[in-house]
């Protein structure tokens, strides 16, 4: 989709006019991902804004841009799960790739800029005493007694600091800019501390490390960026954000502009709070299937291209809200129902069988692939005189609603025969253990010559070439639609949010699936094979989503919140 056909949100309107008085001829976004972990469902809506709004203007650039000043937390692997992430959402950097890290040099020289003008000085509070010294939001600050320090002093200390003369935590540099100004990140913030830890780009290069209030802009400026897009927490920063680019030697001066961080009903979406989650085994890892992370949902079978239109669909306003997670089902759901062709799957099975079906026959029946898209054609299907059907889709007593099968009843098999049951085994504690059943041999294909109907239609497959499979069903990880309304995420974690079908039974066709390919299995929902822990030897599929849609009903009872945004 390009620009010009879609919805103007206020930072497309702030670009369409910036382009029409000659302010900027050419329009340069960037994602500056922090590589201390696994990009999340959060991270997806700066991307689908950056990348989608260079996709639509003509003259546009979308840096890529790892903002690795924290040696203490980053790592290789975040950056190449990084990289593969947007890559998979289907955007693309080129040869934009850039590193905070590559600017080390030149950030130091500015930060002396900054000493030599009297605006930075070296001080020797304790990270406790300083933020003593800061004030509050109805009390000025302190000045540090480091305050006055002549710029030669803070000049030898800063490189003696560089050169690693002092231990970590016992100087810093900070801004002098204004202890007693009503936004605290003005009041002496710290630009730079010495950390003595090697950095998996610059090795042990550096023992002084920029802070990202400094970095950021000067890394935008540097790049040309003339956009730089962040989320509302950073409002507070913009002016010294501004500040800083207002106060050294620099031409470009981009303009930074906040919008609403996504949040999600029943999910977390924070960097720190999922590491958590990873390392107390809540989950198996950061692309467990039941995370947030763009790699857990895309191991449980999300596409990039329900997680764009999600994002297409939230827009982007300045106004901070939570967006239902049905929203993002709904959109997902939207993707499979039309492109997923369909199997039979059995996730519960229940022995059939069929009495007056010869023993040593088996037939391949043809079944639609989509039962609305002819062009995805069809497959065979193998039927046999055994078959499993679903557990569930039998009720020995059946209850007033109930449509399948029971004692006496007659349903139709799925692309295949009328069936009737007409006896039930069971083992010595009670359980059913098979059913035999008689099929009309007239009815092949699921109609009878006769005219006559059966209330209900189940799935199945045939015993005998039948693939087992393991198959995981996923339910919300948090039981609450806030989790962290009270701090306490951990504490409403869901513990039903994993069930394990041991002994599932698929059709034959399903033994070459592949990641990364979608399915539904007809009447229970959407599923794909699972990337990290499914062998040839035992196949393991993710329940991606359940079939049933509650958005649009519960939209219906609320009247329609996304009124003005449909595409
Ligand atoms: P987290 O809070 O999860 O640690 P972060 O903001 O620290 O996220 P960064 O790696 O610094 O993570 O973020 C890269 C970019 O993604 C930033 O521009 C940030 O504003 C944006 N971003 C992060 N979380 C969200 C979110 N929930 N919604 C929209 N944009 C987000
Ligand atoms: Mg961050």
């Amino acid at each position: 989709m390009t620009n010009n056909d879609r919805p103007r949100d206020f930072i497309r309107k702030i670009i369409d006019s910036d382009l029409e008085n000659g302010r900027h001829a050419e329009i340069v976004t960037r994602f500056p991902p922090e590589p201390n972990g696994y990009l999340h469902i959060g991270h997806a809506k700066s991307i689908c804004l950056n990348f989608g709004i260079a996709a639509g203007y003509p003259h546009t650039r979308v840096h890529l841009r790892f903002d690795d000043t924290n040696p203490s937390k980053e790592e290789q692997e975040y950056v190449d799960a990084i990289k593969a992430d947007i890559k998979w959402l289907g955007f693309d950097w080129g040869d934009h790739l850039f590193h905070a890290s590559d600017y080390f040099e030149k950030l130091y020289g500015f930060a002396e800029e900054l000493i030599k003008k009297g605006l930075a000085y070296v001080c020797e509070l304790t990270a406790d005493e300083i933020r003593e010294h800061r004030g509050t939001l109805t009390e000025p600050g302190k000045e540090s007694p480091f305050r006055e320090r002549s710029a030669e002093e803070n000049l030898d200390l800063f490189e003696r600091m560089r050169a690693g003369e002092f231990p970590d935590g016992s100087k810093v540099l900070r801004a002098k800019i204004d202890m007693k100004n009503g936004n605290l990140n003005l009041r002496d913030p710290v630009i730079y501390r010495i950390m003595h830890t090697s950095h998996p780009r610059t090795g042990d290069a550096w023992c002084v490390y920029p802070m990202y209030d400094f970095t950021h802009p000067i890394s935008d400026a540097l790049e040309g960026i003339t956009h730089s897009l962040c989320t509302l927490e950073f409002e507070y920063h913009r002016p010294l954000y501004d500040w800083v680019l207002d106060h050294i030697t620099i031409s470009c001066h981009p303009r930074q502009i906040e919008f609403a961080r996504l949040n999600l009903s029943y999910t977390v979406v924070s960097k720190r709070k999922l590491l958590k989650l990873v390392n107390e085994n809540v989950v198996s890892g950061w692309d467990d299937p039941r995370m947030p992370t763009l790699s857990g949902i895309r191991r449980r079978g999300y596409t990039p291209a329900a997680i764009r239109y999600f994002c297409y669909r939230i827009g982007v306003a300045r106004k901070d809200s939570t967006v239902e997670v049905e929203l993002l089902e709904h959109c997902l759901r939207d993707d499979l129902n039309e492109n997923a062709p369909r199997v039979l799957g059995v996730l519960d099975p229940l022995k059939v069988v069929i009495s007056n079906y010869p023993e040593e026959l088996e037939e391949d029946l043809p079944a639609a692939n989509h039962p609305k898209r002819p062009e995805m054609g069809e497959r065979k299907i193998p039927f046999s005189r055994e078959i499993y059907i679903e557990r569930g889709d039998f009720m020995e007593e059946p209850v007033k609603k109930f449509k399948r099968l029971a004692p006496g009843r007659e349903v139709r098999l799925r692309y295949a025969y009328f069936i009737t049951c007409e006896e039930v085994i069971k083992d010595d504690n009670g359980v059913v253990v098979e059913l035999r059943c008689s099929y009309d041999p007239e009815t092949r294909g699921g109609n009878a010559p006769d005219g006559r109907k059966v209330k209900g239609t189940i799935h199945w497959v045939s015993a005998r070439h039948a693939v087992p499979a393991e198959v995981r069903l996923y339910d919300r990880l948090f039981t609450r639609p806030d989790p962290e309304g009270d701090g306490d995420f951990l504490g409403c974690v869901n513990p039903d949010s994993l069930t394990v079908m041991t002994d599932s039974r698929l059709e034959p066709s399903l033994a070459a699936a592949r990641p990364g390919e979608n399915y539904q299995f007809e009447r229970n929902g959407y599923f794909c094979l699972d990337s990290g822990d499914s062998t040839r030897k035992r196949l393991v599929f993710n329940r991606t989503v359940t079939l049933r849609d509650t958005w649009n009903s519960r939209r219906r009872l609320r009247g329609d919140l996304l009124r003005g945004q449909q595409p």
